[in-house]
């Protein structure tokens, strides 16, 4: 495994491992700035914390819990547990701002450790932040500090064993802190694969996607997170709960749902079994080209209802297309326009030789060129290369930040619109706004919005208003607020919007009833 496969700690300002970072080729540098100009933004030395708030009779007191050794107060961990990865969160670490940092950072090692913190915390008001990867994009790991106190990270970086694995059903019990890359290397020592890769893959745990309803990159042939769970094992302040007790069941609503997408607001999850996948013998990936995004939807939108979806399939609008591919080669030929679609295939070779048959037989017949497996190979292989940009970006001051959201097919092209739209106009010149198609269903797909802007004086204040509008303007358009980024604190208000009062009120009465004294992630997801 890389130096970042083995979990090295991201730096709170930046994205990822600190030795992977490398500067901006320079036909790159002048890119930026031909289109932003170029103006330099420092990055402030790591700031000095507030001390902890908890005194040393909490701290003896959580230390019994868990071990002296893991409960932590030096800056330097607090520093690293603070916030997640926004561009926002990353824009206040850079100004040297993290006043959110937690009081303390408590490591339990197991469930019953996990339990008797949070009894803990009940006893003594702290609230209570689980702490996965970190890599949460929608202030998933702010919580209020007001009325308590105190704030404790909870880190679930000591539970990363594979707990249970069932051959004949294919499924695997993982603990809670195992990042993407370490939960692979256990199922792959099995012979067996998740096929669960996010962009942030190589830093968040299962646990994260569990509690944020996460999508990975190869969606369409695995699935997404919360479609791989079938149990959860969960400490509340009230108890334990089993969830998932075969592989589908009539009694009564899932419980296990109210658990997935649930933020560490209801309770920690200490065991997620999951689906597992036999290890593929073969994964191709290639690149196809359409005139239009109207066409490339169009396309997906019939794969999907043919039952003819790949392993990976993703389309850039033209924007998109024009700039990550600064080689129009690469999409057929000098001058070429259009769009660039991903396909990938993975799984036995007579399968993937027959799904690729019948999709590129149906591709070709809606119209689509195939461009050759180059495209798809360079995509594969800077498919976590991006968050590394945005801190190049953000060091020449170019603000760089996404979005997503997700709608049925009927309404695709109003929303790709209005989002695009409101955030243009929002941003203003010189910007860009980039789109793709990240995931799709039988009756939908999502659109991940990349915007790229000349940062103004207050850059922070500049996207706000750029993502308020986008977030109305998904709203307005009948979209959901999130696809897989969760709601976090940045998304409650159009959460409210989307799901309507009697859906609040179902929210906070869930809340009150397995956390009445609302240490868990206090301010977090429930409006
Ligand atoms: C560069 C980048 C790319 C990304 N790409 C994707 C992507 O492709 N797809 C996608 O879905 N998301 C993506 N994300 C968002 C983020 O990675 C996901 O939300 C991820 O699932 C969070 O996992 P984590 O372990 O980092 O959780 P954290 O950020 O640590 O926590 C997220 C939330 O879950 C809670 N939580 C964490 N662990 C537990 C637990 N065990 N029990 C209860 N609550 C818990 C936290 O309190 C917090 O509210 C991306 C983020 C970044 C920064």
């Amino acid at each position: 495994m890389s130096s970042s496969q083995q979990g090295a700690e991201m730096h709170p300002s930046r994205w990822g491992d600190p030795a992977r970072a490398a500067a901006l080729p320079e036909s790159t540098r002048g890119l930026i700035e031909l289109v932003f100009g170029l103006d330099e933004r420092p990055v402030a030395a790591d700031p000095a914390l507030a001390p902890s708030a908890l005194g040393p009779d909490l701290l003896d007191g959580l230390a019994a819990l868990v071990g002296g050794d893991h409960v932590r107060t030096d800056d330097q961990t607090r520093r690293l547990r603070t916030r997640g990865k926004s561009t926002p969160d990353l824009l206040r670490a850079r100004a040297g701002d993290l006043s959110d940092a937690p009081d303390a950072v408590v490591r339990p090692g197991d469930h019953d450790e996990v339990a008797a913190v949070l009894a803990f915390a009940v006893e003594h008001r702290l609230a209570v932040v689980p702490f996965g990867g970190g890599t949460s994009v929608t202030g998933g790991l702010v919580a209020r500090r007001q009325g308590f106190a105190g704030v404790v990270s909870l880190d679930l970086v000591r539970m990363k064993r594979l707990l249970a694995v069932d051959h004949v059903s294919m499924i695997a019990t993982l603990e809670p802190g195992l990042r993407g890359p370490e939960a692979e290397a256990l199922l792959a020592a099995e012979g067996l694969t998740l096929g669960h890769y996010p962009q942030s893959w190589e830093h968040a745990t299962i646990g994260g996607f569990a509690a944020t309803r996460s999508s990975g990159q190869s969606s369409a042939g695995y699935g997404r997170f919360d479609s791989l769970v079938v149990g959860l094992r969960v400490a509340t302040p009230r108890g334990p709960l089993e969830l998932g007790t075969a592989p589908a069941s009539a009694a009564g609503p899932d419980l296990r749902q109210l658990f997935l997408g649930s933020e560490g607001t209801l309770g920690v999850i200490t065991a997620v079994t999951v689906r597992v996948r036999r290890l593929p013998a073969v994964k191709v990936y290639e690149g196809w080209r359409w005139p239009s995004f109207g066409a490339g939807t169009a396309a997906m939108r019939t794969l999907a209802q043919s039952g003819l979806l790949p392993t990976v399939l993703r389309l850039s609008d033209e924007s998109e297309t024009a700039v990550n591919l600064a080689d129009p080669a690469a999409i057929g030929g000098e001058g070429a326009t259009g769009c660039l679609m991903i396909t990938g295939f993975e799984g036995t070779s007579a399968a993937v030789e027959a799904k690729r048959a019948a999709v590129t037989a149906l591709l070709t017949d809606l119209g689509g060129t195939a461009v050759g497996e180059a495209a798809g190979e360079k995509w594969a292989h800077g498919r976590f290369d991006a968050p590394y940009l945005r801190d190049s970006l953000l060091d020449l001051g170019v603000l760089v930040e996404t979005l997503e959201t997700a709608t049925f097919w009927s309404n695709v092209e109003r929303a790709y619109a209005d989002v695009k739209a409101a955030l243009a106009e929002s941003l203003g010149d010189p910007s860009i706004v980039l789109c793709h198609v990240s995931h799709v269903y039988e009756t939908g797909c999502s659109l991940y919005f990349t915007v790229a802007a000349r940062e103004s004086a207050d850059p922070l204040a500049q996207w706000g208003s750029a993502k308020r509008a986008a977030s109305d303007a998904i709203v307005t358009a009948g979209a959901t607020i999130t696809h897989h980024h969760a709601i976090g604190t940045d998304h409650k208000p159009w959460l409210a919007q989307e799901i309507g009062p009697l859906g609040v009120s179902v929210l906070r009465a869930v809340k009150a009833d397995l956390d009445p004294t609302g240490i868990l992630n206090p301010g977090v997801l429930v409006p």
